[in-house]
């Protein structure tokens, strides 16, 4: 079966298209743009020629008609007809406490979807848009959601509860929900084939470290613990976004700028993390250019991101009783060594030990601990997409 993944934004579509019999990527792409002017990047992987051009695309309907056009034409194409494609994959950010694994998209699916918008006012609509645009060019052909808060309903109330008044989680549903659930279940189940055991046997800790950033206790295949909570600007400080910051601070900066919550809200979210704490970038590699040419805030920045990331790892060694691997993934876990060392630095103690050498090479899955390490450490790339047509064949095929 060929299946296509979807990760719709309020103005993009990235996608891919997968042959399950074989788990390979056929085609990839992003639309952008949408709703402004309009530009697609189509890149097959059987060697036909790459297209990247502006194209109009006034909604996400006419996007999902150009990618299908593209993956069925003669010059780009790599499926005959649109019939090949057996079902949609789609990412969805939220879930609310509705969805506790991936679920086959019908009216009441989509209902439930829209109920989480108030949860997450950015990104369910355009999860909705996208579905919708399929239904509209694809007609029946099945389609899935598959969300990113989904992995992490098996956190026990003692790690999604704030200590604030119950009836704000009885009735307007603020609690920890997580994110980066895709990701996180699949670099811990790749981790569990790398060691040899069962999940079910293992305590893992897997650092999502990428723009957006996210950590996650993982005891016996299941979330118990998270560090993004109500929202994705939780936990770590990332690219953009604080992370945990004491709460008074909103008020304070309201009371003493002039601007409005939202104004700060958004400042939290946009110009804040190792941006907002450098004045370089968000992106780690200038980060660390700007801090070998001496910028002591680009330093100051890759500390904070590294102290954080390993706090994080000893309170969830702490939450599990113990933790048999430590996984990096995603844009900064998978590339950035440094950082990785960083990390590694501070977790002698618990016996997780960093081997200089492997850290240092790049590659695909792989252990990056010392042979004396009691802990293993792993780099494992993620894919988000690959879950996501997993789980779409799994339910179409039921
Ligand atoms: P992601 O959100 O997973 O796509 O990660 C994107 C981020 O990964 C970028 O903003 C960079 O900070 C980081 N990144 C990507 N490649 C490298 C690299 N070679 N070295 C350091 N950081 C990298």
């Amino acid at each position: 079966m060929k299946i296509l993944v979807i990760n719709c934004g309020s103005s993009s579509l990235k996608y891919q298209l997968l042959d399950m019999e074989t788990e390979t990527l056929l085609a990839k792409g992003l639309c952008e743009r949408i709703g402004i002017d309009g530009h697609l990047k189509h890149q097959p992987q059987n060697g036909k020629p790459v297209f990247d051009e502006d194209i109009a695309l006034p909604t996400h309907t006419e996007a999902i008609a150009a990618v299908l056009d593209k993956l069925t034409s003669a010059e780009y194409g790599v499926v005959a007809d649109m019939s090949e494609i057996g079902a949609v994959g789609h990412r969805v950010v939220h879930g609310g406490e509705k969805f506790a694994s991936s679920v086959l998209i019908d009216d009441e699916v989509m209902a439930a979807i829209a109920e989480c918008i108030p949860l997450a006012p950015l990104h369910n609509p355009a999860n909705i848009t996208g579905i919708e645009a399929c239904k509209a060019v694809m007609g029946n052909v099945p389609q899935v959601a598959v969300f990113d808060t989904a992995f992490h309903q098996t956190m026990p109330g003692k790690a999604y509860m704030y200590a604030i008044p119950y009836e704000y989680y009885t009735d307007l549903k603020v609690r920890r929900y997580g994110f980066h659930g895709t990701s996180h279940r699949y670099v811990s189940a790749r981790a569990a084939e790398m060691l040899g055991k069962p999940i079910e046997e293992l305590k893992l800790i897997s650092c999502h470290m990428g723009n957006g950033s996210s950590i996650c206790a993982i005891d016996g295949g299941k979330s118990v613990d998270t560090s993004m909570g109500f929202t994705p600007i939780a936990g770590l400080p990332m690219g953009t976004r604080c992370g945990d910051i004491d709460v008074s601070i909103l008020d304070y900066l309201c009371q003493n700028t002039g601007k409005d919550v939202k104004t700060i809200t958004n400042e939290l979210n946009k110009k804040s993390g190792v941006l907002g704490v450098s004045g370089v970038s968000s992106d780690f590699r200038d980060l660390s250019k700007a801090a070998e040419e001496g910028n002591d805030r680009a330093a100051l920045a890759l500390d904070m991101f590294a102290y954080a990331v390993a706090k994080t790892i000893g309170a969830y060694a702490a939450a599990m009783n113990g933790v048999d691997g430590i996984i990096f993934t995603a844009g900064v876990g998978e590339n950035d060594a440094a950082t990785r060392a960083a990390i590694g630095k501070y977790l002698g103690w618990m016996g997780a030990k960093v081997c200089p050498g492997c850290n240092a090479k790049r590659g695909g899955d792989r252990f990056i601990n010392t042979s004396d390490s009691t802990v293993k450490i792993m780099v494992i790339p993620t894919n988000e997409e690959l879950v996501i047509a997993r789980d779409t064949k799994e339910l179409v095929e039921k």
